[in-house]
Order: C-alpha cells, then structure tokens, then sequence
C-alpha cells in the first residue's frame, strides 16, 4: 500500500485517481466511477481488476438494479494500512494508531510537564508507536506514515519545531521532531500546526456547509487554525497564536507580548487568574484561593458554584473573544467556526456568550451566514487532522 501511495508515475495517477473516488465516497459501483471519472469503461474494469488483485478494494455488495442484474459496489480495504496521528501542545502529547478511514485504533496521552524535554517526549513516542505497532500486528510495510500537528513556530521544511513559548519544560528550540521520527521509521513524517491538523479533521468530519474555517483551541493559550476552500492556510512560521494578539481595546490590558489589549490579555487561563486575584485583593470574595494552581477545573467549579467574580472574569473573556471572532468572520468571509478547549465544552455560558457577541459584531451580510459550532472531534482533532493531512499528501 505504501509503494501504491509514494509511486508518482502516469499509470498510477487513474489507479489512484480510482482508488481515490472509492476511498472518498464508497461503495462505488463501476458506473458510478465512470461517471466521475470519464474513464474508458475497459480502461475502468482493469484499474478495477488491479486495484482488487492488491486487495486495496474489495467487493462490498450489491447497489440498486435499475432494471438488469444490480451493480457490484466497491469499497477501500481498512486494514491496508495504517497512520500515525501526533498532537504536541504545551499540555500533553498524544500519540493515535489510526487506520486508512482515520478512526483511531488506539491512542496514548501523556501530560507534558518540567520533565518532559524533547528527548523524552521523541522517546515516549517513538516507544509508543512502536508498542501499537506489535500491538495490532502493523508491519513497517503497512505503515503509511506520521502526521505530527504541533504548536508552533516551525520550520515545515527541516521539519523543526523552533521556539514555542510558555512549554512547561525548557530545551524546546530547534526540535528536529521530523528527521528524529524518520531516522526509526521508513516513512514520510509531514509537521504542521496542529490549530490546523484539527480545522482540517474538523472539515472532513463535518457534513456542515462551507469550505472556510476558523477553528480556536483556547487552552492554555489562544491556537487558532484556519481552512480556505477545504485548504490549510499556510502562514510562513506555522505560528497559531497571532490571532491571540488581535488588538480588541487600544487601551486594553498589558498583554505578554508587551502590547495592550491583545485578545489573549482576556482569554488566557493566565490573564483571567490575573484578573481573579486582582479582584480578591480588592477586597471580593471568591471560592477561588490565591494559595492554589488555578486550573480550568477549579474556574470552571467555582463558575458552576455562582462565584461572582470568576463568573464575570470568564463572561468578560468571552465578549472579547467574541469581537475577535467577529474581525476574522468581516475580514474573512468564513463560512463556520469551530470553538475548542475546556470552557466551550463544560461552562455553556461561555460559548454562549461568545455566539452572541460575535454575531452583535458581524455585518449585515453575514448574519445568517456563518454556522458555529463547538468541534466535535475535541481532543482528538489535532492526532486525525494530522493523519489525514499526511495521507492528503499521497493524493495532491
Ligand atoms: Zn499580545
């Protein structure tokens, strides 16, 4: 399958081009095919033919009789091969075996602590890919390749990841996650931001309309990913955190970054503690000690609990969330927006309140036009959207 997939010659262009179709939008019967195709019907039966003597389709039923004897239908044989999804954030690495269809088979997370340099987190995965490998019987033959979806800076072509900021453990400069992954398995590695490994997951996932995507993780930080016509946009540096520096109000707070009134002076889990403790020392009450690592656990809970203050840090967040969302929607014309990260999914409030004033801010012409939604994916987009843009590369 992996030979099939590298080999660039024109007879494998309609072999692939086939087995494309069947892999894209199986069963397919061979009418179907022609009809997409315009291929010769002889030329079509012997691509056929060879496509089911490599076992890279099979026989999977029989279609709708439109009179005579009812169709063959073909589909692509899962267990051909198989992908490896990574996803490194500056919270946990997770690891996916996944198959040809992009279910995962099984995953692995570890969190990413003070201990966790580059060495042992190259270590941990090559360990783990290497168990799911004896594990499900996955030869180096079957093995397709490795989609790494990485928080950025990078360098795509020595396949670095450069500078991140705010990782837990220090030494993360220069990583060559790439050529360290190559050098154990015979494979292609592709690396890309994995604020948009997980737009594109999240595309192909959703039967939703459009084809441009804003897609924000707010985890730690602020990640955001971006899909035009169905296409990764490519910034130079593979960094998902500028929109985090969107200026939302000029005289705003002090952002990391030196500036003022950058959207992630709002949105950060740092900034909203910042804001919390403020409070407390002026005198507020809050279920939330100064004492403890505040978490989006404890905000949450205390949130939950009708704390006030942490009620209001996080509803603040929101609205300005929401204006940076509406500046992307104005400028970009998108089609949907995909929310991702601990409050979307456990405070509703939250991307509730995001929703709205993202639509309070849009123009006009817009305002029945975007769909939002929280990914469905959740943590799993980053690992498929990485598998998925690694097989994307056999096909474009
Ligand atoms: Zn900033």
């Amino acid at each position: 399958m992996k030979e099939f997939l590298i080999e660039d010659s024109t007879k494998y262009h309609t072999l692939k081009k086939v087995y494309r179709l069947i892999y894209e939008h199986g069963p397919l019967s061979k009418a179907d095919l022609q009809t997409m195709t315009n291929i010769k019907h002889t030329t079509l039966v012997r691509i056929i033919d060879e496509l089911l003597i490599q076992q890279f389709i099979f026989e999977s039923g029989l279609g709708n009789s439109s009179g005579g004897r009812p169709p063959v239908l073909y589909e692509i044989v899962q267990n051909r091969g198989y992908i490896i999804g990574i996803d490194i954030s500056r919270t946990h690495t997770t690891i996916a075996l996944l198959g040809l269809k992009l279910s995962i088979i099984e995953k692995y997370t570890f969190p990413m602590t003070h201990v966790h340099t580059p060495e042992i987190v190259i270590e941990n995965i090559i360990d783990t890919i290497k168990l799911f490998m004896q594990r499900h019987n996955v030869t180096e033959e079957d093995l397709i390749g490795i989609g790494v979806g990485s928080v950025g800076p990078l360098d795509r072509k020595l396949g670095l990841i450069l500078d991140p900021d705010s990782f837990p453990c220090i030494g993360w400069n220069h990583v060559p996650i790439v050529s360290s992954l190559e050098k154990v398995f015979p494979v292609k590695v592709l690396l890309e931001n994995g604020a948009n490994t997980a737009a594109f997951a999240e595309y192909l996932h959703s039967s939703a309309i459009g084809q441009d995507i804003l897609y924000c993780i707010n985890g730690v930080g602020l990640r955001c990913g971006m899909l035009v016509n169905g296409q990764v946009v490519q910034n130079k540096t593979g960094v998902a955190s500028a929109f985090g520096h969107m200026i939302v109000d000029i005289d705003g707070r002090e952002c990391i970054c030196g500036r003022k009134g950058c959207l992630l002076s709002y949105t950060s889990l740092d900034s909203m503690k910042t804001q919390i403790y403020e409070q407390i020392a002026a005198g507020g009450k809050s279920l939330i000690s100064t004492e403890q690592t505040l978490t989006f656990e404890l905000l949450i809970q205390a949130a939950k609990a009708g704390d006030e203050i942490v009620e209001n840090v996080i509803l603040n967040s929101a609205h300005y969330y929401g204006i940076g969302i509406a500046n992307m929607i104005n400028f970009m014309q998108l089609d949907q927006v995909l929310l991702n990260g601990p409050l979307i999914y456990e405070y509703p409030p939250y991307y509730e309140k995001i929703v709205q004033t993202a639509q309070k801010y849009m123009f006009n012409t817009y305002e029945n036009a975007v769909l939002f939604n929280k990914g469905a994916l959740k943590e799993d987009a980053v690992p498929i959207g990485a598998a998925a843009l690694l097989l994307n590369t056999f096909f474009t």
